[in-house]
Formats: structure tokens, sequence, C-alpha cells
């Protein structure tokens, strides 16, 4: 890839819809529809800028290995990946949300070892040894919230935005782990090769986040 050429992974989904119209006001529109395609590489208004649209758990590995200069992505994904490859200049504060435990309502102190329900294994494994609290891990990919009222687990570590999710499945809030938004990641040797460009898009990006 030629140093002025940059490619940019964003994550697909509910992430993208917050993202492309801050995309939009930074002037980086896609040349096409991203949600009527099934390509996953978009040329964009800006003829040496092209957005790759993937899982937000496959952003960071992209750029950690430079096939994408930059990416924007979830900070919980981020710190599940816990990579120190890239960089991270730039905040979107958009899709913020809360990464949190939480138990069944009026659960009562389990002994022993706490189970522990999550696709977050990494973050939880952290968390809980910080806490001084053996743990065991119990690796879900997704509807963590039925795992307690199933017997399963004794608490799930996910995301909590409206608290919605937890409450319809007899769940609650604990402790918070970590605050969690969209942040946009660079590629290390990226920021050095293509300085100028990635500069050029992180300054429209963050004029963009400040007007909105
Ligand atoms: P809520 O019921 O509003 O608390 O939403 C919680 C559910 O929505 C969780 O199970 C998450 O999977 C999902 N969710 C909410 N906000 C986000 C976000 N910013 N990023 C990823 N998933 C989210």
């Amino acid at each position: 890839m030629k140093p002025t050429q940059l490619v940019i992974a964003l994550t697909k989904g509910r992430i993208l819809d917050e993202v492309l119209p801050l995309f939009e006001q930074a002037n980086i529109i896609p040349a096409e529809d991203i949600s009527k395609s099934r390509k996953l590489i978009f040329d964009t208004s800006l003829p040496n800028v092209k957005l790759m649209v993937i899982r937000g758990s496959d952003v960071p590995t992209y750029v950690e290995f430079g096939s994408a200069d930059m990416g924007v992505v979830g900070k919980d994904l981020l710190l599940e990946h816990g990579s120190e490859e890239f960089y991270e200049p730039l905040d979107l504060k958009l899709a913020e949300c809360r990464l949190m435990t939480a138990e069944p309502v009026n659960a009562k102190e389990v002994s022993g070892r706490l189970k522990v329900a999550t696709k977050f294994t990494n973050i939880a494994k952290k968390y809980f040894a910080e806490q001084g609290q053996q743990i065991e891990l119990i690796k879900l990919n997704g509807a963590l919230e039925l795992a307690p009222s199933m017997g399963l687990a004794d608490a799930i570590v996910d995301i909590v935005d409206t608290g919605k999710t937890l409450t319809a499945n007899g769940l609650e809030p604990r402790e918070l782990i970590a605050h969690v938004s969209s942040r946009v990641i660079v590629n290390k040797a990226s920021m050095k090769i293509k300085n100028s460009i990635i500069r050029d898009v992180l300054g429209k990006l963050r004029a963009a986040v400040e007007n909105s």
C-alpha cells in the first residue's frame, strides 16, 4: 500500500450507525451505501482513503498487523484485546456504555469461587484478580444475561447501557469495570510512514467530535 493510501477499519453494527455520520461531518463519505452492499471495503469521497467494515473484535487485529492503518472500535474490545501495538489518539465519545459486573437481584453471598459468565474473559480475569477474588470463568458468546437464571453462573460481566436488558432478566448492575466509548486506534508503523495523511484524518475527526 502506498504511503499516501489509508485504510480505516470500522466496526459493523450499531457502532457504525453512530460513526458514519461523524465521518460524514469530517468529509469522509463512503462512495456507496454501506448498509445496502455486501462489499467489505469501500472507496470514499477522499481518493486516498478506503473504509473496511468488519467485526469489532477483528478491528484491533487488522490494525495491530498493519493491514488497516487506523480503526474505530469500542474500548471494551480494546481492553479485551490487550495489545500495546497501536496508538489510541482519539475518543469519538460515541456508543457510550459501561462494562459492569451484574448479579441476580438480591443474590446471596456465594461461598467458594464465584462463577462468572462473560465473553470478555481477559477483562474479567484481570478485574477479579485485581480484587483478589478467585473465580471460575465461563466463556459465552452471547445471551449472557440468561446464565445466572439457568444456573450456569453466579454473575456476569457485560456491557450495560440503559440497564434494561439486566432488569428484564432479573439482574442488577454491581461493580463498574470501565467506561466504554468508540476509540480511534492507529498502527504504530503507519503513524510514522503515513504521518501526514493520518494527522489530516485525525484532525478532521477531532474537529467533528468537538462540533457534535
Ligand atoms: P441496555 O439494555 O441498554 O443496558 O443494553 C445492553 C445490551 O446492549 C448489552 O447486552 C450489549 O450487548 C448491548 N450494548 C449496548 N450498548 C452497547 C455498546 N455501546 N456497544 C456494544 N454493545 C452494546
